[in-house]
């Protein structure tokens, strides 16, 4: 059995093309049923459901033998286990530094204001103004970053951007990319050496389909 980790949402609706591509059609949908273990046409390929960050943990450990994760939760997890073939350029977006419409954040930094930053993504955040030589204190949130500096809980927040749409509708603006994010396929690097004949192709596979 070859068992794929997915997340609800951008990340499953986007890989079923790769899949299809592959032969693998999924033959239940994680949006209506609440199935965590999805059968497929393939009687030796079962998809699973899991949270976006949780995808690399399953992996990691050998629960799935392949997975699709974003970049910016590799980047958070740290990739202990895991083999990164391929940039699957789905799920895109960036992870920017974002503040109020009325802060002046390049003002802020080139005086050395001590910044506080709320982010799900603080290693990310912590490397990018490491690297800036911008002081920060760092408060770890789950979600809904958007709230803190509107409510007077940061100045900033790092988050991942896509239309832009939901930092509009909160009065933020974007002040500095950190990276463009998409997401990649992940592979166990055991079951890799050791079922590499049945995992192999569908590697092959999802490397022709993003070509
Ligand atoms: P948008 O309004 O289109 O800029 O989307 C921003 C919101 O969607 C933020 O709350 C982000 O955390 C989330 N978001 C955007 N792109 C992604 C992605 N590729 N993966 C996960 N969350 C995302």
């Amino acid at each position: 059995m070859i068992t794929i980790a997915l997340s609800k949402g951008r990340i499953f609706d986007e890989t079923l093309p790769l899949l299809k591509a592959a032969g693998i059609a999924v033959r239940e949908d994680p949006e209506t049923s609440r199935k965590l273990i999805l059968k497929t046409n393939r009687r030796d390929v079962r998809v699973i459901i899991v949270r976006a960050a949780d995808v690399p943990t399953y992996v990691q450990y050998g629960a799935a033998d392949l997975g699709v994760a974003g970049q910016d939760v590799l980047d958070e997890h740290g990739g202990q286990g895991l083999y990164r073939p391929l940039d699957l350029k789905i799920a895109r977006c960036r992870m920017m530094v974002a503040v109020p419409n009325g802060f002046d954040y390049q003002r802020a930094v080139r005086h050395g204001a001590r910044l506080r930053v709320a982010t799900k993504y603080v290693q990310t955040a912590r490397e990018h103004f490491a690297e800036k030589g911008v002081h920060v204190d760092l408060i770890k949130l789950y979600g809904s970053m958007e709230l803190a500096p509107l409510v007077g809980l940061a100045d900033a927040i790092v988050d991942l951007v896509s239309t832009g749409n939901t930092l509009r509708a909160n009065n933020l603006k974007a002040v500095e990319e950190i990276a463009p994010v998409s997401a990649r396929l992940i592979v166990n690097q055991a079951a890799l050496k050791l079922r590499r004949s049945a995992i192999q192709p569908l590697l092959d596979a999802f490397a022709r389909a993003t070509a």
